[in-house]
Order: C-alpha cells, then sequence, then structure tokens
C-alpha cells in the first residue's frame, strides 16, 4: 500500500540528523524547556517573518491560549469557517463563548468573506452576543483571503486569529502565512505540514504584550517563575526532544520539502485537469499543500473513486465528512443547514489524494491513471 503521508521516507532521509538531536537531549536530560525550545521559536519566528513565536503542547492549545489572553468568554460571539478541522470551533466553545459558523468559498475551500460579513452583521443586529473575533482556517495550506477579513475585522473592531494549522509554509505575495491577523496558531502534529514525532503546537503574534501573556498563561500563569503565580494559566509547552527533531524538520522544509509538494502539484494538475476539478490558487497565492484535494461530479462519484483507488493500493482521505454545523457537540447552536450551501456540497464531493515532500513521479502517475479510468 503506497503512503498517504510518508514519515518512514523522511525519517530514513534524515535519521542519522534526528537520532543524534534526540540523543543530545537525552544525554543533557534536559527534557522541558531544554535550549532547543528556545532555538527552534527564533528559527520559526525568523521563517514566518514576526516578532514572536511561543510554543506549546498542540495546535489545539495554541488556539485556547490566545483566546484564554482575550478573555474571550461567555456572551462573545467568534466566526469561524464550517469547513474545518474540529478544534477551530471546539476552542470557541471550551472558552464557553459561542461559535459562529461561515460558509467557505467553493473554489478555496477558505471562510467566504461576503458570507463573514453577514453573519458578523446579522449577530450585532439579534443583539445576543458580542463579536469579538474571527478565526480563518487556513485550508489544505492555502492562506485565506486575510486583504479582505483584516478590512472587515478593523470595520467591526473584531481581533484576527489565524489558525495556520495546515498552513504553515505558505504565503501571500511574499509574506508567509502564521504572519496574518492579530495572533496566528500552528500545529506540529506528524502530518502537518511541518510535524514532529508526538504533539505539538505555536503561537505567533507581533504584539509584544500578548506574547509576554502567552508565555505566563502556558505555564501555570507563572510570574517571576513557575513558583510565584499571577494568574490562572494552563501547563502547556513543546517538550525539548520534539523541538531537537523540529529543528532539523524545519531545514528539510526550507531546504527543500516545500518546493517539492509545489511540483507534485503541477504534475497532479497536468494529469487531471478535465478529469477532475484540481486545487485552485489563487493568482499571488502559494500553498504549503497539505492536502491535495479534488472535487468530483457528487457523492457517488467521490465514493466509487475513493473504493477504485482503495482496490489499487492507494489511500485517500475524506477532510471533511461532516460540516461543524452538524456535529453533535454543536446541536445546541442550532445552525440553519441552508446558510452552509457550500461546505454542505463540499463534504460530498471533496477527496484528498496522496501528497508529500517524496512522493514519487511514478506513483502520481498511477495514481492519475486510476482516477482516469
Ligand atoms: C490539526 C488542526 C488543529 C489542531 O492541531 P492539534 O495539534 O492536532 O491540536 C487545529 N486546526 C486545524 C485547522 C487543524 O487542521
Amino acid at each position: 500500500m503506497m503512503e498517504f503521508r510518508d514519515l518512514k521516507t523522511q525519517y530514513q532521509k534524515y535519521k542519522q540528523e534526528i537520532d543524534s538531536a534526540i540523543q543530545e537531549v537525552l544525554t543533557k536530560a534536559n527534557f522541558i524547556g531544554g535550549t532547543e525550545v528556545k532555538e527552534l521559536e527564533e528559527q520559526l519566528a525568523e521563517f514566518v517573518g514576526v516578532n514572536h513565536c511561543i510554543t506549546c503542547a498542540n495546535g489545539t492549545d495554541a488556539l485556547n491560549l490566545v483566546m484564554m489572553a482575550w478573555d474571550i468568554k461567555a456572551g462573545d460571539a467568534v466566526f469561524v469557517p464550517d469547513f474545518t478541522f474540529f478544534s477551530t470551533g471546539e476552542m470557541v466553545s471550551f472558552r464557553g463563548a459561542t461559535p459562529v459558523f461561515v460558509d467557505v468559498d467553493r473554489e478555496t475551500f477558505n471562510i467566504d468573506t461576503a458570507k463573514l460579513e453577514r453573519a458578523i452583521r446579522k449577530t450585532v443586529e439579534e443583539g445576543k452576543l458580542t463579536p469579538k473575533a474571527v478565526i480563518p482556517v487556513d485550508l489544505f495550506g492555502l492562506p485565506a483571503d486575510y486583504h479582505e477579513i483584516e478590512r472587515i475585522a478593523k470595520k467591526f473592531n473584531l481581533f484576527v486569529l489565524e489558525d495556520g494549522a495546515q498552513g504553515f509554509g505558505g504565503n501571500i505575495n511574499g509574506k508567509r502565512a502564521c504572519s496574518f491577523g492579530d495572533a496566528a496558531t500552528t500545529s506540529f502534529f506528524p502530518a502537518k505540514p511541518l510535524g514532529c514525532y508526538g504533539d505539538g503546537g505555536a503561537i505567533f503574534t507581533n504584539d509584544d504584550e500578548l506574547a509576554a501573556l502567552l508565555k505566563s498563561l502556558k505555564i501555570h500563569g507563572k510570574g517571576e517563575n513557575k513558583y510565584d503565580n499571577v494568574r490562572i494559566g494552563v501547563n502547556s509547552r513543546l517538550d525539548t526532544v520534539q523541538a531537537a527533531i523540529l529543528k532539523v524538520k524545519l531545514k528539510a522544509f526550507i531546504d527543500h520539502e516545500l518546493k517539492a509538494v509545489n511540483q507534485i502539484q503541477h504534475l497532479y494538475n497536468e494529469k487531471l485537469t478535465g478529469i477532475v476539478e484540481i486545487p485552485f490558487i489563487p493568482d499571488g497565492y502559494y500553498s504549503s499543500f497539505a492536502q491535495y484535494t479534488i472535487k468530483l461530479k457528487n457523492k457517488e462519484q467521490r465514493d466509487g473513486l475513493q473504493a477504485k483507488l482503495n482496490e489499487h493500493g492507494i489511500p485517500s482521505m475524506i477532510y471533511y465528512l461532516k460540516p461543524m454545523h452538524k456535529q453533535e457537540a454543536f446541536s445546541n447552536l442550532e445552525a440553519e443547514s441552508k446558510d452552509f450551501e457550500i461546505t454542505n456540497e463540499l463534504c460530498d464531493i471533496v477527496l484528498s489524494l496522496p501528497m508529500h515532500p517524496y512522493l514519487s513521479e511514478d506513483d502520481v502517475n498511477r495514481i492519475c491513471e486510476v482516477a482516469k479510468g
């Protein structure tokens, strides 16, 4: 069976460097907050082009920490795309606030900015919730339309929190993902564009005060030190071992992996144009291709292609099977399905094909032959 995201080949290529990086942490026994964590944070901030990077335990915690710092709470509305991974909405509810789901654009899969503005106006008119923030997601590696989102957010005085869990490495006219909005988060879950060997996450911001607050919140609301506690926080750190691994992987990501996935998407596009709907990348945008997601005509065709690929030993995934507004966990919100026409359709017709920097041209050809079949 072909790999959907081949982490084994990557490890074999970098085995020596990764093994010795891990060994060094073991030898120094500095498992929490070692020098590797600080070095990684500096390298990540430099790559993204922001002043501060604060690592934490995972991408879900990263979202929670930023909203804790902004004091987002019961009575607040936070606007979230309907087509995303559960965490994005989950953390809004975890803070006691209300996620307001917004339909997405059919071509980019990202939050529909016209519908975002309408949802904000509607929330203001209803007068039950206070609009506080919007969390755009860089779905499948493509940055959301920050130009328009930041304009709308300014008009309604909302925070913008970029959920860059899948977006790390992308850019808009050279401005890198995780540098948009008031703060951005990412995830180092193994299958993300930049993954570690367990859970990990990070927050990015240019706001000095926010950065200082986040550094306190992630370590039990620490003041002068861990035993001086000035506020209620959480325990959310990136392990030194994971930071050591990520330092090796960040270099590979910058040196060739990001370029490789962008070459592979061109190979796919050449072969699949006219056969299925291929991913759309707007002018000036660059995707990190966390996923290569095609669209079929209907659910029957999509499920049929997935079954056929499977027969040929080719893995594929459906991101996502269910819109956020249909998740049972959000049933109390009583969202109306008619407001999510595009997301409802996408959940029936999308299919993500194998995508990673080590996918061979032969494998791409094999996959496309089956798709053409
Ligand atoms: C993976 C993901 C997260 C959560 O990251 P974890 O590190 O798994 O907690 C949040 N948002 C999106 C869009 C994701 O894809």
